[in-house]
């Protein structure tokens, strides 16, 4: 097994939603919107009921929550969305999205909307300080189209990371190991479209299939 290497390269911010399955963070498209100056007033989905609920079955461990939400940051920027596009399916207790989303699902049921901060240490954990660590370009994917500033994500170990590039040299490449999204409060506002229960495959997967079939 090889120490790291990147399995793919991405310039967007990979939301809560970690990227420790396929399906979820790394395969649901995430466009990244720089959308200035909306209050805190405006603040929750668009067209939302507060409050509604349509659904009877609550989410609990091992449910599969198909959602839709939006990520701000305390600035009211928008970082995130996948409103308007299909749901992401999540397997509820199984560390497919960061512990403050993952918690906040305990509960909800369908047609539910509602709007939850999470702090750092249940989401991408503290900033910190001079993170930088040197990695051979062989780990990265395309690392002649990277420059300072970019996202790109390295695996390792523990699993998929999202690092910023912080200098380009001739053979390696100095990335800063802090998660984008760490030592940020995440302000999501949640759209729980369908809750079920999980198939024996998505919990020995340990990830929802989206479509409910167990193939991949
Ligand atoms: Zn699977």
């Amino acid at each position: 097994m090889m120490g790291t290497q990147v399995q793919r390269i991405s310039y967007r911010r990979s939301i809560g939603l970690q990227c420790s399955t396929i399906y979820l963070a790394c395969g649901v498209s995430k466009r990244l919107k720089r959308v200035k100056g909306i209050g805190r007033e405006s603040k929750g989905v668009e067209g939302s009921e507060a409050g509604s609920k349509t659904g009877s079955m609550k989410v609990a461990k091992n449910s599969v929550v198909y959602l839709r939400y939006r990520l701000e940051d305390d600035n009211g920027e928008v970082l995130e969305d996948n409103l308007g596009e299909a749901a992401v399916a999540v397997l509820q207790g199984q560390g497919n999205v960061i512990p403050g989303l993952d918690r906040s699902l305990l509960g909800r049921v369908s047609g539910e909307r509602y709007t939850v901060q999470i702090p750092p240490d249940l989401g991408y954990g503290p900033r910190q300080d001079n993170h930088i660590q040197r990695v051979s370009k062989k780990y990265f994917n395309q690392p002649h189209r990277l420059k300072p500033g970019m996202q790109t994500q390295l695996q390792t170990e523990q699993g998929r990371r999202t690092v910023t590039v912080h200098k380009v040299g001739g053979k390696v490449i100095d990335v800063d190991m802090n998660h984008p999204l760490a030592g940020m409060h995440l302000n999501f506002s949640v759209e729980i479209d369908v809750v079920r229960e999980a198939t024996p495959t998505e919990i020995a997967h340990r990830h929802a299939h989206a479509d409910g079939h167990d193939h991949h």
